[in-house]
């Protein structure tokens, strides 16, 4: 036998199994969902091909706190990652945010983020009047966007509001998320309830302010034990993110297979043969269903030579890079805010900042811990930067952003997160719903997570249980 024959086929024959690929987020609430609907005797096997489950979510121990490299907050604003949170056993871990505010960091200066606004955009060109000069050009009374029809959002907000607004506001909220060039990311991909909107308005700001018109009061609004009043936008779990995914994957009873990359995707006559692990022994597993839960250039690959339509859509997604540095202080006095982003006409290598020890309580203010981002679209060269360098840089402008030189930290990681940030260009969501249909006419697969349906970790969680779901229907048909 060659080393590069498959040498093992794992799986008990008579049980259905599915096999999800990845063991993010969304490949976990995918194969919790699975378990939901699949029952206790199926097979859920989850591969993952580094050491550890998470992807993008990674809590470390850090100054004796368990600090996030990577994703931080859940939106709590939509249900579905505080929904999971609760049904995984960690409903009392949740912890909500400081209701202390981000700055903008301006011309040397902190000023406040000015309220009222979606993604900085304006509900009333008068809110953000302290920033931006926001005059909102003159309509022709007809719906900015045709029904299906998307743009970017820097065109948008450009032609509606003003450079000002795009770029002081806007860029730099978006830039948070997407580490995005405004004018490349799809407003019916990153806003999907505005591009609704805009459907219906011939005015930018007309339609924000329908959409920030507080809804009814409805018995959904009570306070849930331990938020704070009003319905909390954001949330997290105190002793970090690996918790839900340990514990999502625990409630899946998935197995999972670690350091496990799935090279090569065969359908055949019964379902799926999969060439999976390292290559000079490579093992073949056989499922009656495949869940693609991966970026989208190993999905592309993945799915090549399955239904080329969907692999070229997959292959069409740019990503973005950043790189994080985390810094302890002792005894450092923080502006009262929860951190700063700061417009990339500002030309500074750090983006934003967050004090997350005053932003999220359960941390304690003993010691101070921030985290600094650097880096947009196009900057990858900045993750060449050795360890030292970008964190001497990412000191050097903390200190130029808050007016004042920085003791040394007590403690300070850099983390590296190249091609993490998927860019949904206009027409995303079109191209990939008719990728999901080229790839309907394949019994048993479907693809899901941050390179399909969004870079947040609720819908994340959405996408996952709903490529579950679809897998379920098709094999109980
Ligand atoms: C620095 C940073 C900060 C962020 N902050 C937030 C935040 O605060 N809030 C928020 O909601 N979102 C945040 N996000 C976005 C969010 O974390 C991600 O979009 C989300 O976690 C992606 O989940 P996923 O499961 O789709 O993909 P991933 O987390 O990328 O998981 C995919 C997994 O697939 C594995 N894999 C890849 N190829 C193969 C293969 N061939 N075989 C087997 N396994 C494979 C990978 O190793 C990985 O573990 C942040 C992202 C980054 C990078």
């Amino acid at each position: 036998m060659s080393p590069m024959t498959p040498a093992r086929v794992t799986g008990t024959p008579g049980r259905t199994r599915v096999l999800v690929v990845g063991g993010g987020i969304t490949g976990m609430a995918a194969a919790h969902r699975l378990r939901a609907r699949l029952g206790p005797d199926a097979e859920i096997i989850v591969a993952e091909q580094s050491a550890r489950l998470g992807g993008k979510i990674h809590t470390v121990d850090f100054a004796g706190r368990p600090v996030e490299t990577g994703a931080e907050s859940l939106l709590a604003a939509r249900p579905e990652a505080v929904d999971l949170a609760r049904e995984v056993g960690l409903g009392d871990a949740l912890v909500y945010p400081s209701a202390l505010k981000p700055a903008l960091s301006i011309g040397g200066e902190l000023v406040d983020f000015p309220a009222g606004h979606m993604m900085g955009i304006p509900g009333d060109p008068a809110d953000v009047a302290a920033v931006a000069d926001a005059k909102e050009r003159p309509d022709d009374g007809r719906p900015i966007l045709e029904p299906g029809a998307d743009m970017s959002v820097g065109a948008l907000v450009r032609s509606r509001l003003g450079d000002e607004v795009l770029d002081r506001l806007v860029a730099p909220m978006l830039g948070g998320v997407y580490a995005g060039d405004v004018d490349r990311l799809s407003v019916r991909a990153v806003m999907p309830q505005l591009a609704a909107a805009l459907e219906r308005h011939a005015r930018l700001t007309e339609a924000v302010a329908e959409i920030k018109r507080p809804a009814p009061a409805s018995g959904d609004d009570a306070p849930q034990a331990g938020a704070p009043r009003g319905k909390p936008v954001f949330a997290t779990v105190d002793g970090g993110l690996n918790r839900l995914v340990t514990a999502t994957s625990a409630a899946a009873r998935a197995e999972i297979r670690l350091g496990m990359t799935v090279r090569e995707l065969r359908q055949t006559p019964y379902g799926w043969e999969v060439i999976a692990g390292p290559v000079p022994d490579p093992i073949k597993i056989t499922a009656d269903a495949v869940l693609l839960a991966v970026p989208a250039k190993p999905a592309a690959q993945l799915l090549r030579d399955v239904e080329p339509q969907t692999a070229a859509a997959l292959s069409g997604v740019a990503y973005a890079s950043v790189a994080l540095a985390a810094f302890a202080f002792d005894q450092i006095e923080l502006p009262e805010r929860s951190g700063f982003l700061t417009p990339a006409s500002e030309g500074k290598t750090v983006k934003a900042a967050t004090f997350a020890s005053q932003k999220w309580p359960h941390l304690g203010r003993r010691r101070q811990i921030v985290r600094v981002s650097m880096g947009r679209l196009g900057e990858e060269a900045l993750l060449q930067y050795d360890d030292a360098t970008l964190a001497k840089t990412a000191l050097r402008e903390l200190g130029e952003h808050l007016g004042h030189r920085l003791p040394e930290p007590v403690e300070q990681r850099i983390d590296r997160w190249g091609g993490s940030l998927p860019q949904y260009s206009p027409g995303h969501p079109a191209r990939i719903a008719a990728a999901r249909e080229a790839l309907a006419f394949h019994r048993g697969i479907a693809i899901a997570g941050a390179a399909v349906d969004g870079v947040g970790i609720a819908a994340c969680v959405a996408s996952g249980r709903k490529a579950a779901d679809e897998i379920a229907d098709r094999l109980a048909r």
